[in-house]
């Protein structure tokens, strides 16, 4: 979105109402507790948002819409915070979260999907819903209607569709990075299930992103090595800056604008591989991870600090920087029903060919030879087809278990995979 400095400042105030209510919404309901009476719900938070407003010029001066759509909000998140996997909803900071959701305005007749007017229950009469404000200017152009700002303008980055215009009912401002960004709430349509049913595995790892089973390497985008200097040289001229500067500001400013850079192209390169992975295959296996622990810090305590501390944080922001979750996540909001997660131990070290769970097969990151069958392949070539046979291999027992004992899971594992240099 590209509003003018007029509409900026009153699209801030809107941020800073919607946050507002937002948190006088998780302030009430952390209070709750078991034996008090449960928090007010949506119907008397908006009660008793008017009747704050009627007390509080400050929230008065602002728009009532955007204030109860943030309850909206608190409220959709509080249902789902068990399905969500962003669990209870929780403070929003100024600078971080802004952002307002706005409901449209103007009123159109809905129609049921066979094209039958929707009508209301009880009086007959036509169901009108709301429908958000937009107006094409050009063919990338087109402005919508914020309400206390008039029309600001955005520009249409969804292509296709005929160039229709996005029919919304509600649509969402959100401020990051010092950008304007618009979202029209649509329900997507479902991507097309493909006609056949081959199986593809999908291995993830950090030198390559996704190697799939059938030969292909795909690499999530990182930043140049150029923009790695920038980020190390602004970081630096903020560390010399005076303390609370403006100039230490700007540098930090320039720091979060490249990191945003780099955030944004892995989101877009997510986004395209899932929706060409969901396009193609149909059936999709992913080898099961466990990033959180995966990306454990090294650290340690005071008392006990641990070790090669500075490695392992670069491989956890290495193995970040590769979007694995978010990839798997989006592959499954478009092939809904058609993902699985396999168990990944020893996929890594598993023969395609034969079986063989050996870890001296793997010879380096990129090299694979089956010390049983000699079958030679690229490691990560090899991981993806056992993922897409849908086993990793079971261990063999170890010899400190009795005869047919379980072996217990050990702190450091013998048979970890070479990590990359
Ligand atoms: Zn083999």
């Amino acid at each position: 979105m590209y509003p003018s400095p007029v509409q900026v400042e009153r699209m801030l105030t809107h941020c800073a109402h919607a946050r507002y209510v937002w948190n006088l919404a998780v302030e009430q309901h952390s209070h709750r507790r078991r034996w008090r009476r449960s928090a007010p719900g949506f119907a008397e938070q908006c009660r008793q948002l008017t009747e704050a407003r009627r007390e509080n010029e400050w929230l008065s001066s602002g728009n009532a819409d955007v204030q109860q759509q943030a309850l909206k909000d608190f409220a959709r998140a509080m249902n789902a915070r068990f399905t969500s996997g962003f669990g209870e909803p929780t403070w929003r900071r100024k600078h971080v979260h802004e952002g307002f959701r706005v409901i449209g305005t103007d009123r159109v007749p809905e129609y049921h999907a066979d094209g039958s007017p929707k009508r209301n229950a009880k009086t007959g009469r036509q169901v009108r819903g709301r429908s958000v404000v937009v107006q094409r200017l050009n063919r990338r152009w087109a402005q919508v209607r914020v309400p206390g700002c008039g029309w600001v303008r955005f520009r249409l980055s969804v292509k296709g569709k005929g160039g229709k215009l996005p029919e919304a009912k509600s649509f969402r401002v959100t401020f990051r990075n010092g950008q304007w960004h618009i979202a029209f709430a649509l329900v997507p349509e479902p991507l097309p299930v493909p006609g056949t049913d081959t199986v593809i595995g999908i291995d993830r790892g950090v030198t390559v992103t996704a190697a799939l089973s059938d030969g292909r390497k795909l690499n999530c985008p990182q930043l140049t090595a150029k923009e790695r200097a920038r980020i190390r040289k602004h970081q630096r001229r903020a560390a010399r800056a005076p303390k609370g500067s403006a100039a230490k500001a700007a540098e930090h400013a320039k720091v979060a604008r490249l990191k945003a850079r780099e955030a944004n192209r892995r989101k877009d390169w997510c986004e395209k591989t899932s929706t060409m992975l969901a396009r193609c295959y149909a059936p999709l296996r992913f080898e099961k991870l466990n990033i959180k622990n995966m990306t454990r810090s090294a650290k340690g305590t005071v008392e006990q600090p641990g070790q090669n501390v500075a490695q392992k944080s670069g491989l956890n922001r290495a193995i970040l920087a590769q979007g694995w979750g978010l990839l798997r996540q989006r592959t499954g909001h478009k092939a809904p029903g058609r993902v699985e997660d396999v168990p990944a131990p020893y996929t890594s070290l598993r023969c395609s060919a034969c079986g063989w769970i050996d870890k001296n097969s793997r010879k380096s990151q990129a090299e694979f030879v089956c010390s049983s069958c000699g079958f030679t392949c690229n490691a990560d070539t090899n991981a993806s087809i056992n993922v897409a046979a849908g086993q990793g291999g079971i261990p063999r027992p170890r010899r400190s278990a009795g005869a047919g004992g379980v072996t217990t899971a050990t702190s450091r594992s013998s048979a970890r995979e070479p990590q990359p240099k």
